[in-house]
This record gives C-alpha cells, structure tokens and sequence, in this order.
C-alpha cells in the first residue's frame, strides 16, 4: 500500500509469509498492533525473538525443545518405550498424536515428505537421523509409519519401507486406512487418529 510507513509494511509483509495469512489479514494484524498498548507491542517482538535463543530441535527426534536440555521431554522420559518409534512429518503430527494421550512410544520427525515437485528429497529430511537411531539399537523396533495419507505421504513411507526392510530387528508398520485421503494427520479427530494407530498393520 502506497504512502504508509516502512515499518507498516515491512511487518505487513512479515505477516503474509506466515502460512493461510494474506495480505489483506497481514495489515489487519498489523493496524491491530499499531493501535495496541506500546508494552504489549514490545512484549509481542520479545516473544518473537525468544524464538531464535530459546528454541532447539531434539538430536535423537527433531522434536521442538528448549535450548537448555540436550534431548525433548519425551526421549528423556524414563516410562517412554523406546522400541517403538512413531514417525510423523512434522511436529504438529507429533502434537496430535500427544494429545490423543495413549501412545507411550517414541516419535521422529522428518521435517516434511518427499516432493519431487517441490524439489524435496530424502536428504533434506531426518532420515538419515533416523538411520544412525536405528543402527544404535539391536533390540526389536516397531517403525510406525504416519506420514500424511497423500501423495507425497505415501512415497516418503515407500523410501522408508526401501530403507530399513532389510534390518532384521526393525519391524515396519503403518497407520490403518481410514484416515480421509488427501488429508493432513494434524487435523484428523482423536477418536480417527487412535484408531488409525490401534489398527496399525504391517507394512
Ligand atoms: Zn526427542
């Protein structure tokens, strides 16, 4: 927009890159800032900038953590079984799954799925995390594959199965079907997602 401030718009801008946000919501949010008691502005930029000093990923499963521990609250948990590793695209996954309350595994996430339309390959994903993880244990593992049940999903757990079915102490297996097709796991229902994950077969 013409003739408004720099800092209007650099905000603006700001705003739009964040995702389902577009232009027109961006200078909403940032009109609602301006208009916002000077402490709360300055504590919204605090809280920004935490991000970037307070926020580490997990060495043993990318999940989300806080700077001072060296592994996320789950791979540190005693009571968690580590022979059985739940594997979600992204941590919004891992949060679903966390909320349904019942599973006592372990997660690791992939940071996305294979899209060779977007130029995403296995090397751009933890996989190879996951593989150094896996060749530590020599006990059984169960591999649960939970990508999204779509396209790209479906090729990521494809690579995955390629990958680990020739380690004899790794099981695969994946989400039953059931789940909307096309649909993204961070948005299925708990009650849709718990059964997925009891119904779980073999890859
Ligand atoms: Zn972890």
């Amino acid at each position: 927009m013409k003739s408004l401030p720099r800092s209007i718009e650099r905000l603006a801008d700001y705003f739009s890159s964040l995702p389902g946000i577009g232009p027109k919501t961006a200078y909403r949010l940032v009109f609602h800032l301006v208009h916002s008691p000077r402490e709360h502005i300055s504590s919204f930029a605090e809280a920004i900038n935490a991000l970037t000093k307070d926020i580490a990923f997990c060495g043993v499963c990318r999940n989300i953590m806080s700077s001072d521990n060296t592994t996320c609250s789950i791979c540190s948990d005693e009571k968690r079984d580590k022979s059985t590793i739940l594997v979600v695209e992204d941590i919004l996954d891992l949060f679903a799954f966390e909320n349904i309350g019942t599973y006592d595994g372990t997660y690791h996430v992939l940071g996305g799925s294979i899209s060779p339309v977007q130029g995403i390959g296995p090397d751009q994903l933890s996989i190879d995390l996951l593989t150094k993880r896996l060749k530590t244990h020599t006990e059984e593992i169960e591999l649960i594959i939970a990508t999204n049940p779509n396209l790209e999903g479906e090729a990521t757990g494809m690579y995955l199965k390629k990958e680990y079915s020739h380690m004899s102490n790794i099981k695969i297996s994946r989400l039953a079907r059931g789940l909307p097709s096309g649909a993204d796991l961070e948005y299925a229902d708990f009650s849709t997602l718990d059964k997925a994950l009891l119904g779980r077969s073999e890859y």
